[in-house]
């Protein structure tokens, strides 16, 4: 049987090579930050072709044109000739009687190095983004580094990385070689090699079972300052956690994390975060976070990505299910990918104990808060289907806000309905098991399924008015029914620009602070004259490092009331901005604060909800 075994699956890598696409990455011959990556294509099947780099990968929802990181692209012919190519835009070349295409080859720089500098294109956010730092670290989002030919995206790749032999590849694929200087995968795909991120460094990992699954962490620390291992006990526990909550709705075997903690010496940047796919994440924090804090974002960050099992990885509508690359097509449900995945990586956490009634209330309640700083009437499907577009795009951040708190408000509704019987968790459930991986849903039928799979119409009244309709979400009125009420806090006197700090922003092109305008203004900023369009350049000369934020939030902290206070601002005047000192003296100002708190004598059906909703159980 082993025998039989083995010589089919021997055939099968034969096939596999004949008719796949080669993809070599050259991770030992680097030159000036930049790696070369050639691709070897089976025969054409027209003489027209279009070769692309994404425009957009699933779960980023935002245009981010890997095909500008691109330099010193041929095209070769099986004669190694060089064939004549139309640039079309940033991500796509057109060659035309070009059937006996055989090879591209081309250099790849590095995302990372380029985040700072947004004066052409929005940066791409760190943990899709692509890193190469010679003999340190090669973050291979292969979005950024592997292209795709128009109708050959389901044609298999070999992707073969040559690597310095002392580096390790963290990723969830499997090495089909033996070298130690070269790595061999095959993927089924272009939809695989964008699901399969790659992270190689000297190494530093660790491997365990936890939860019936075999997980991989991989840690670039640039400093040496943290060890994969130092992550293992608190990343264990949320893992055994995570797959109880989930039970039957998640079956991975496995899960790869690659953690990159980035230091002060290496690239800049600023998307800290991670990136969902069916069998990792990729994960960028800052290093200078201490231990505890790296933890705790492990707990929350990996825990939302590895819930993208769920959706939309698994369970998802047909504009994920055959996404487009090239021009891609975003669905209305973001409320449901990120807004419910959100509140999983949250819920989670209270029913299997890893914190406690009263941190889970504040996290809700800091949602609510920030939810505030976005348009609260601009229906969430509208939003979703349009995240690409600028005039939403600054929107998008909601979805982790008032995402969540629709997701929230859905379970207590479900609960209520069903007399505790049903929450949002067995509605996700009930829907991945009439959907799935090679079953998508119609994207407008959404609503339609969630009545079937629940058995409950109400929640299409809800759907209308919350998440496709333009009213806000009694955020109260649902919580107060499993026995929460709002309370009011005045916090001790402070010195802002603004009532509530919460409202305040950064303006990255001026590194200046901005404000909501519909913020109300605090009474020095009254005293002076500032008006809430103007942007704070300074206070008392001291300007800001967005990077060390606190110390500017330290320096103001220690303003006292009365204290001479120079505010530099800029203002808008007309197409330029002048820059203004205003003067005055300080005015500090108690703040009202809203907070979540457990009744004190919930009625007994509130309790009961109350009880349901926090433990899972029926
Ligand atoms: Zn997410």
């Amino acid at each position: 049987m082993k025998k039989i075994a083995l010589s089919l699956s021997v055939l099968a890598t034969v096939l596999v090579s004949a008719q796949s696409i080669k993809t070599n990455i050259d991770l030992v011959n680097v030159k000036d930050d930049k790696v070369a990556v050639t691709m070897e294509f089976p025969k054409m099947k027209s003489g027209d072709i279009k070769f692309h780099f994404p425009k957009t990968v699933p779960g980023t929802y935002s245009v981010d044109d890997y095909g500008r990181f691109i330099e010193g692209i041929k095209f070769l012919d099986n004669k190694g000739k060089e064939l004549t190519f139309t640039k079309v835009n940033d991500n796509t070349y057109s060659l035309k009687n070009a059937q006996n295409l055989t090879k591209v080859t081309y250099l790849v720089n590095d995302s990372f190095d380029d985040e700072m500098d947004t004066s052409k294109h929005k940066a791409v956010f760190s943990p899709s983004g692509t890193d190469i730092e010679q003999g340190k670290v090669y973050m291979i989002n292969t979005h950024g580094f592997i292209g795709y030919i128009d109708n050959m995206q389901d044609v298999p790749y070999q992707l073969v990385v040559q690597k310095p032999t002392d580096f390790y590849g963290t990723t969830a694929l499997v090495d089909q070689d033996k070298s130690e200087s070269t790595d061999t995968y095959v993927l089924a795909n272009y939809a695989k090699v964008t699901d399969s991120p790659l992270m190689y460094t000297k190494p530093d990992y660790i491997t365990f079972n936890a939860g019936g699954m075999d997980l991989v962490l991989g840690v670039y620390s640039p400093t040496g300052k943290y060890k994969a291992a130092d992550f293992k006990e608190n990343l264990e526990k949320m893992v055994v956690a995570q797959k109880k909550f989930l039970g039957d709705m998640n079956t991975n075997k496995k899960y790869a994390i690659l953690l990159y903690l980035s230091g002060t010496d290496g690239p800049q940047i600023k998307g800290f975060g991670a990136l969902e796919h069916h069998e990792s994440t990729s994960v960028v924090l800052p290093e200078m976070m201490p231990k505890d804090a790296i933890d705790k974002a492990i707990t929350d960050v990996v825990s939302h990505e590895f819930f993208h099992t769920v959706n939309p990885l698994k369970t998802h509508s047909e504009e994920i299910h055959n996404f487009d690359y090239a021009d891609p097509k975003m669905s209305q449900h973001l409320w449901m990918y990120e807004g419910g995945t959100e509140y999983f990586a949250n819920l989670f956490q209270i029913q299997e104990g890893l914190i406690d009634k009263n941190e889970f209330l504040k996290r809700i309640n800091e949602k609510i808060t920030n939810s505030k700083n976005y348009d609260d009437t601009m229906p969430f499907t509208v939003m979703s289907k349009n995240v690409l577009l600028d005039q939403y795009k600054d929107q998008y951040r909601n979805v982790y806000e008032k995402g969540t708190l629709l997701a929230m408000c859905l379970d207590i509704e479900l609960r209520k309905l069903s007399n505790g019987e049903m929450g949002y968790r067995d509605m996700i459930r009930k829907l991945s098991q009439r959907f799935g991986e090679n079953k998508p849903f119609k994207d407008d039928k959404l609503i339609d399924e969630l009545v079937t799979v629940t058995g409950y119409p109400q929640i299409k009244d809800f759907y209308n008015k919350y998440i496709a309709g333009n009213q806000p979400t009694p955020y109260a009125e649902y919580l107060s029914q499993v026995g929460v009420e709002i309370g009011k806090q005045e916090t001790p006197p402070i010195f802002w620009l603004i009532k509530d700090p919460n409202q305040t922003g950064y303006n990255e092109k001026n590194n200046t602070f901005v404000f909501d305008e519909s913020s109300a203004l605090s009474p020095f900023s009254k005293s002076v004259g500032f008006k809430i369009t103007d942007e704070v350049l300074a206070l008392d000369g001291k300007t800001i490092d967005i990077k060390n934020v606190q110390a500017f939030i330290n320096y103001s902290k220690t303003i006292k009331e009365g204290q001479n206070v120079t505010l530099t601002v800029l203002r808008k005047n007309g197409d330029k901005m002048d820059k203004i000192d205003l003067k005055g003296k300080a005015i500090l100002d108690k703040l009202t604060m809203e907070t979540l708190q457990y009744k004190a004598n919930p009625t007994p059906a509130e309790k009961k909800l109350q009880d349901q909703w926090l433990t899972g159980k029926k």
